[in-house]
C-alpha cells in the first residue's frame, strides 16, 4: 500500500539536515524572571512578559474570580453564546488607552491579524508590508487574496516606490507593519509610514504586540509615543506586556463594528476565555497607571545594552525590550545558547526560517533586578570568550 504520509518523514529529515528542526522546553513555576526550564533553575530572558505581570497576584486573582463567576470557557462565539460583560469592559479599557472609539478582542493576536486583514482587503486590492513583518501579518495578507508585496526591512523609500508603481492598479491598499519588530527589536519610522499612507490613500495597520505596555507616555505603544492615533488600525496582543492571552484591534467605531461582522476569526471562533479576559482587564489598568514598571524596564534595557557594548558583542539596534546578539551561524548560535543555559541563563537561539540570520534573542522584564542583569552580563562575558564574536 502507498505510504501516503511518507513525505512527512522526508520533510522532518530535511529540517534536521539544515538545522531548522525545533524543539520545546518545559518552563515550570510561576511566570517570572526565575523559572525552572527542563528541571533546571535559570534566569528567564526569553519571556515576552515585559512588565512582569503574568505572575502578578492581581491578575491571578482576577482570573480565578472570572472562572468562578463565568466558568472555565466562553462556551461559544461571542455572536452566539460567548459574550460576557467582562469582554465589553476590556474592550472599553483598551479603546480608551489607545485613544480610539472602540476595540474588538480576539482569541489571540495571531487570529486578530488573520481575521482583520482579509476583512479589509480582497482580490482587487494590494497589501504592502515590511519583509520582517510577523508571520500573522503575512499570513493574513496571503489569506486575503490581495496582491501582497514586501519591501526591504524599514526601507521607506522602497515602500514609496512600491506605492508609486502599484497603488493605482488596485482598488484599496493596506500597509501593514510591526511597530517594534519581534525578532530584531527595532522600531519602525511610523511617522514616515503614516505620511506615505495618507499621501497614497492607503489604510495602515500597525501591529503593536511588542510596543504595548513598553513604549509611549502611558504605555499605549509606539503610536502613542508619536501622537498618532486617528485613522489607524491598531492591533496588539494581550499575551506579552499584558501578561494574559488574546489579541485586539482598536480603531474607529465603524471599523470595529465592521470587524465584529466580517472578521472570520472573530465570528466563527469561541470568545476569549473569561479568565484571560479578566486578567487582561486588570493588566491594562496596571500598565497604564504603574509607570514605575516602565521606568524599571527602561533601566534594565539601558544597563544590559551598556554591558553588552562593553563586552563587544555585536547587538542589533533596538528601542524596546528585545535585544538581539549576532554570534555566528545557526550551529554557533545554538552552541552559544547551550552554553548560556549551562551557565543558568535561558536565552534562545532564533534561527532561520523564523529570521534570515541566526541570533541570540534576549527579552527583558521590569521584574529583572539589577543583580540579575549583571549575572547575565557576566555569563555573556564568560561564554563569548570561547567564541569569535567579541
Ligand atoms: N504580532 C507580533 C509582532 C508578534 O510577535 C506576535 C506573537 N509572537 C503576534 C502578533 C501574535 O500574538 P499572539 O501571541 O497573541 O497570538
Amino acid at each position: 500500500m502507498a505510504d501516503l504520509y511518507g513525505w512527512i518523514r522526508a520533510d522532518l529529515e530535511s529540517l534536521h539536515r539544515v538545522g531548522w528542526y525545533r524543539t520545546m522546553r518545559t518552563h515550570n513555576g510561576l511566570a517570572g524572571p526565575q523559572m525552572d526550564v527542563d528541571g533546571k533553575p535559570v534566569l528567564q530572558f526569553a519571556s515576552n512578559d515585559y512588565l512582569g505581570l503574568s505572575g502578578d497576584a492581581r491578575l491571578i486573582e482576577a482570573a480565578c474570580r472570572a472562572v468562578r463567576l463565568y466558568g472555565a470557557g466562553a462556551t461559544g462565539s461571542r455572536l452566539l453564546s460567548g459574550e460576557r460583560e467582562v469582554h465589553c469592559e476590556l474592550e472599553r479599557a483598551l479603546a480608551g488607552w489607545k485613544g480610539c472609539d472602540d476595540c474588538l478582542v480576539f482569541s489571540s493576536g495571531y487570529l486578530a491579524n488573520l481575521g482583520t486583514i482579509p476583512a479589509l482587503v480582497g482580490k482587487r486590492d494590494l497589501v504592502v508590508g515590511d519583509e520582517y513583518n510577523h508571520a500573522c501579518l503575512r499570513g493574513g495578507a496571503e489569506l486575503s487574496g490581495a496582491v501582497h508585496r514586501l519591501y526591504p526591512h524599514s526601507d521607506c523609500s522602497a515602500l514609496e516606490s512600491l506605492l508609486i508603481e502599484q497603488r493605482e492598479r488596485h482598488r484599496r491598499c493596506l500597509i501593514c507593519t510591526d511597530s517594534v519588530f519581534s525578532m530584531d527589536g527595532d522600531l519602525v519610522d511610523l511617522a514616515r509610514i503614516a505620511g506615505l499612507a495618507r499621501r497614497y490613500e492607503c489604510m495602515l495597520l500597525v501591529d503593536e504586540a511588542h510596543a504595548t505596555g513598553v513604549l509611549g507616555p502611558t504605555g499605549a505603544g509606539a503610536v502613542e509615543q508619536l501622537g498618532l492615533t486617528r485613522s489607524l488600525v491598531q492591533m496588539g496582543t494581550l499575551s506579552k506586556a499584558l501578561g494574559s492571552q488574546g489579541g485586539y484591534v482598536c480603531g474607529s467605531a465603524e471599523l470595529v463594528d465592521y470587524l465584529r461582522n466580517r472578521a472570520r476569526s472573530f465570528v466563527y471562533t469561541t470568545g476569549l476565555a473569561p479568565a484571560a479576559t479578566a486578567a487582561a482587564l486588570v493588566a491594562v489598568h496596571i500598565a497604564r497607571t504603574e509607570t514605575s514598571r516602565r521606568t524599571l524596564l527602561r533601566q534594565n534595557i539601558d544597563r544590559l545594552r551598556a554591558g553588552i557594548d562593553e563586552i563587544g558583542i555585536a547587538q542589533l539596534p533596538g528601542d524596546a525590550a528585545i535585544l538581539c546578539l549576532r554570534v555566528g551561524n545557526i550551529e554557533t548560535t545554538q552552541r552559544f545558547a547551550g552554553e548560556l543555559f549551562d551557565a543558568g541563563i535561558f536565552a534562545p537561539a532564533i534561527r532561520p526560517p523564523t529570521v534570515p540570520t541566526s541570533r541570540i534573542r534576549l527579552s527583558l522584564m521590569a521584574t529583572h533586578t539589577e543583580a540579575m542583569i549583571d549575572t547575565l552580563i557576566a555569563a555573556l562575558t564568560k561564554v563569548s570568550s570561547g567564541f569569535a564574536c567579541s
